[in-house]
């Protein structure tokens, strides 16, 4: 193979240096003791900093922590395939991917159609209003009668759905985007005057907008890899993975490089 020569990190950022989805056979040359079986990742680009483009190469933090997780097993990471985050779960049934690596909240909805990993990282959801500070909520009563944005098939839609749609505001005041930029790009133009958006997402769009978070509503949720029901060895092999990678050092660097933890 014309790839032996590349070591692991060299040949993912290859991969991940392309602008599009790669799918590459037969890169066993590095494998494990197992047989190098491949696999493929799905994220949803534009929810920072778990996954973004960033002079069209895919970055993030969950990126570097599959990459590191899949590194600790006899898998062998193809490459990356994007979609919006909606699509995510049919990709992944209809075997176009393997994982999904994409902030995806462990729920119960979800758990009937697909198995997650062990949780790598928790969360809560933010409210994110623009920074000129004439509407500072505090509560989502507050938020009553206001146009308010989520990304489609997110928890955070669930939220508007679930506490506020029909209650504080009129199913035509929810406004749901493919992609969270455009929801935040929405709210800083004023067509809508918050997003419900997870809480690590908000603070980075914080930091680089003219937007902040105006109250945390606690939901304790947790991200895990999206994996098909019947993959039981893959799901294993990544919960052994996230072990190792926490117990070795790697999880901390990781969060430390893209939090700022
Ligand atoms: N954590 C949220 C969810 O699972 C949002 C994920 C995302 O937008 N990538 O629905």
């Amino acid at each position: 193979m014309s790839d032996d020569g590349l070591s692991r990190r060299q040949y993912l950022t290859t991969v991940g240096g392309s602008a599009v989805a790669l799918s590459v056979a037969g890169c066993m040359g590095d494998g494990g003791s197992g047989g190098g079986q491949t696999i493929t990742a799905g994220t949803a680009p534009g929810f920072p900093p778990f996954e973004m483009k960033e002079g069209g190469e895919l970055v993030g933090f969950d990126i570097d922590l599959l990459e590191a997780v899949v590194g600790q097993s006899d898998y062998e990471l193809s490459g990356w395939e994007e979609f919006e985050f909606d699509s995510l779960i049919p990709a992944l049934t209809n075997d176009n991917i393997d994982v999904i690596a994409a902030g995806m909240t462990i729920n119960e909805k979800r758990d009937e159609t697909i198995d997650f990993t062990d949780p790598y990282y928790s969360s809560d959801q933010a409210i994110v209003v623009r920074s000129d500070g004439d509407f500072s909520p505090s509560e989502l009563a507050d938020l009553a009668d206001r146009p308010i944005g989520a990304q489609s098939g997110t928890t955070g839609e669930g939220v508007v759905q679930d506490e506020l749609v029909g209650d504080e505001i009129s199913e035509s005041q929810y406004n749901s985007y493919g992609n969270y930029v455009l929801a935040i790009e929405d709210l800083q133009n004023g067509n809508i005057d918050a997003v419900v958006i997870d809480v690590p997402v908000a603070r980075t769009f914080a930091a680089n907008r003219p937007v902040e978070v105006a109250f945390v509503y606690e939901t304790g949720e947790q991200f895990g890899f999206g994996v098909r029901t019947d993959a039981d060895e893959l799901t294993s092999s990544l919960n052994d993975g996230l072990a190792t990678v926490r117990e070795n050092g790697t999880y901390e660097d990781l969060t430390a490089e893209w939090f700022g933890e």
